[in-house]
């Protein structure tokens, strides 16, 4: 398991860093984001996605607990499961969409506990340090 700490003072700071991330992914992965609200999530993920090859705009998924965006050779899906008290009630089927062999997976506000979130290949975690500076940790396991 190896720990980085990053700090990054704008958002296009963030993003590179996602697609640096990116860079170290393949199908399969799934890569938990934690953090609060505006802490830079989505900008991470939008980085990624972005080295990736996913060319539709990034966004925050608020209607349905994720994206799906084609990608060069994986699809790339983005998931924030913000409002999901738990999966526990949830119908499994509901994550293993966006998951699989041939799909790079972003979550942002992973659940404890979930057992198809448990084998994550990175951890990434966010914090604010005032203004526009962020604290970023990377876990790679
Ligand atoms: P989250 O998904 O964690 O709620 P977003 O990525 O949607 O956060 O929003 C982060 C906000 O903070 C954006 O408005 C972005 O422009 C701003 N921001 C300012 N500085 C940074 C930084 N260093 N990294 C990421 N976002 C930043
Ligand atoms: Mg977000």
């Amino acid at each position: 398991m190896a720990v980085r700490i990053i700090e990054t003072s704008d958002p296009a700071e963030t993003e590179s860093l996602g697609a640096e991330l990116a860079a170290g992914l393949t199908g399969g992965d799934v890569v938990l984001v934690r953090g609060e609200l505006g802490s830079g999530k989505t900008t991470l993920v939008r980085g990624a996605a972005r080295a990736l090859g996913v060319t539709d705009p990034v966004t925050s998924p608020s209607f349905s607990i994720g994206h799906r965006y084609r990608a060069d050779d994986v699809t790339v899906s983005h998931l924030d499961l913000y409002r999901l008290a738990g999966l526990q009630h949830e119908d499994p089927a509901l994550l293993s969409d966006y998951l699989g062999p041939d799909r790079i997976a972003f979550v942002e506000w992973p659940q404890d506990g979930e057992d198809q979130l448990e084998s994550a290949r990175l951890q990434v975690s966010l914090a604010h340090r005032g203004e526009d500076r962020r604290r970023i940790e990377v876990v790679d396991r």
